[in-house]
Order: C-alpha cells, then structure tokens, then sequence
C-alpha cells in the first residue's frame, strides 16, 4: 500500500510520538519479514535502545537508533504501521510489535508478508540494495526536465514500470503511477524510448505534482489512523469499470505483471504493440 505520499504523512505522524522514546520491549509474532542482521536476539537487542530518528526514503521507513542499530521497513504492497494502546485488539496480521516506554505501541502488520523488516548495525546499511539503489525523491524539490529526462535514460521498457521500479526517480508505486499517468494522458504501456518531447514534459509535471497533492488530502483523511488505507479520492486507480473523471469512458483494468493497472483508453490512447 504505501508510496511516498503515504508514507510522508506516516512519517509526519509519527515523528513526534517516537523520536526520545525507548523500546521496553519488542515482540516478533510471525517469522518471515523480519531480517536480524544484528546475531543478536531481537527482543533482547532493541530493548532499552531510544529511538533517536524517523526517516523516509522512498517507499521505505528508517528508524534509528543511535549510531549502531536500525530498522528498515519496506512494506510493500500489503504492510503498514499502526500506533495505537496495547489494549486495541491485536489484529491476526501483525508481525511485530514495539512497547514503547510511554506506554504506547508501535505495530507493523502485513497482510500477505510481502513486505520487510530489516533490523541491523548502522555500518551494514549499505547492503540493502532497496535503499542504496533508488533515485531522488518524488517529493524532494523537483528535478528540472533536463535532469528528469537523464534520470529515465539508462532504463528501458514501458513507462509505469519505469516510474514504479524506483531507481529513476524514488517513492512511486503501482497505484500513484497510474494517477500520474492519467495526469499526463499517457498510455501506461508505452515505451519510454517513444515519448515524444511534450509527452516527457507532461509526464515530468504530473510526476512532481500528483503525489504532492495527494498529501494534503491524506493528511485529513488519515489523521491519527495512520494503518488506513485512503484511495478512494485516486481518479483512476482502483476504479476499473467506472467512468472516467475527465471523459465519461469506463476505465479500464489490466492485470499484467501480478499487479493491475488502471487508465482511461480515450485520454491515455496507445497500444500494446506500439
Ligand atoms: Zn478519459
């Protein structure tokens, strides 16, 4: 679920609520997402370390601890965060749960395990690749459309693939790019060899525009819940079958590389085969 946008207002939230606190004591309750790097037990490890930061990267959230210890958290299609009372209902989809010395609780939920944790000394940062590996930020100040189009050139292929791969430009994931893409009337399959010159320059726009508007949206709609998931005010994503906001066309719904892909076949025109 989480893109930058998303993730910024998580962020936001929670940055205030975490950064002084202490761990008390911390809880694995489902194997599989979290990587130990540490050869340390986790529980025994993190607790009594204060968190000192919260940061984002992208689609991942940084904890740290001080300098020797962080946790990565790449939720991936399906994880999230919930800051709530250790008397809310524990839900069967969380993985790890973080008692924090004030009393509250951080839990990171997955409901399909796709997503990872990686909790680990400060100097091993560098080898997860998702981290090193990715372009500046969506939601840092803009790239001009020369440095834009630089930072697409070394990736080939179709162009929502481009934007959600991260390495070009970081934060974007299946549901945004397909807002962007509706923004700039392209086709999602296109190849990124033939966007024309406007066609670069109205994708460079909406790349740095669509996500930052979202922000203020999610912001009121989210509020304290930070573990929900708010769509609905998306135009085409997750609204195959319904007409477009712009046309009246019914959008449509590609399945395609395990993920869907939502677009309007009269603003966004093309063809598989171009
Ligand atoms: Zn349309």
């Amino acid at each position: 679920m989480p893109e930058a946008p998303d993730l910024y207002v998580v962020r936001n939230f929670l940055e205030p609520r975490l950064v002084g606190r202490t761990i008390s004591s911390a809880v694995e309750r489902k194997p599989l997402v979290l990587r130990n790097m540490t050869g340390e037990k986790f529980d025994a490890d993190i607790s009594g370390r204060t968190i000192t930061g919260l940061a984002r990267k992208g689609k991942l959230l940084l904890i740290s601890f001080g300098d020797e210890r962080s946790l990565v958290i790449s939720p991936m299609l399906t994880g999230g965060l919930r800051y709530c009372s250790p008397e809310d209902r524990m839900q069967a989809t969380t993985i790890l749960v973080f008692n924090l010395d004030d009393g509250a609780q951080l839990r990171y939920f997955d409901q399909k395990r796709m997503g990872q944790a990686y909790y680990l000394p400060n100097d091993q940062l560098d080898q997860i690749v998702r981290l090193e590996n990715q372009g500046a930020d969506v939601l840092d100040s803009p790239m001009d459309l020369d440095e834009f189009t630089a930072a697409l050139k070394p990736f080939r292929g179709e162009i929502k693939g481009i934007l959600t791969r991260g390495q070009a430009i970081a934060g974007i994931g299946n549901a945004y790019a397909d807002e962007i893409l509706f923004e700039a009337g392209l086709f999602p399959f296109k190849k990124k060899s033939k966007l024309s010159p406007a066609e670069l320059k109205e994708l460079h726009r909406a790349v740095y525009e669509v996500p930052k508007a979202a922000i203020s949206v999610l912001e009121r709609e989210v509020g304290e819940n930070i573990h929900k998931k708010v769509r609905g005010f998306l135009k085409v994503h997750g609204k195959g079958g319904e007409p477009c906001p712009r046309c009246g066309t019914t959008i449509s719904a590609i399945k395609a590389n395990r993920r869907e892909t939502n677009f309007c076949r009269s603003c966004q025109p093309g063809t598989m085969f171009d």
